[in-house]
């Protein structure tokens, strides 16, 4: 392959490495219509026209797991459990058991 980091990574559509050089030549506010509108709607381009290159993803978080069904069937026993013992504890001092 004859592509290297340095060509236009771009992607179908997407502005060529000259036409962001362009962006940057010209005033803010008069850039062209088209590419402007481009730059506007693709993140893609955002980075490359703010950084010079595409931001390399970052270290992302693994995501939590969610709670396996037994882990959730026993929070929801204990919840149920401490939800009990609080009436309880109310209705004996409301007096109503002995
Ligand atoms: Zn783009």
């Amino acid at each position: 392959m004859s592509d290297t980091k340095a060509a236009s990574p771009a992607a179908p559509g997407c502005l060529t490495d000259a036409q962001i050089a362009e962006l940057h030549s010209v005033a803010p506010g008069r850039a062209p219509d088209a590419l402007a509108r481009h730059l506007a709607s693709c993140e893609r381009c955002q980075a490359r026209a703010l950084f010079g290159a595409e931001r390399r993803p970052g270290r992302t978080k693994d995501r939590p797991q969610p709670p396996t069904l037994r882990r959730a069937l026993l929070l929801a026993a204990l919840v149920l459990a401490a939800m009990a013992a609080f009436f309880w504890t109310l209705q004996k001092l409301a007096g109503r058991i002995e």
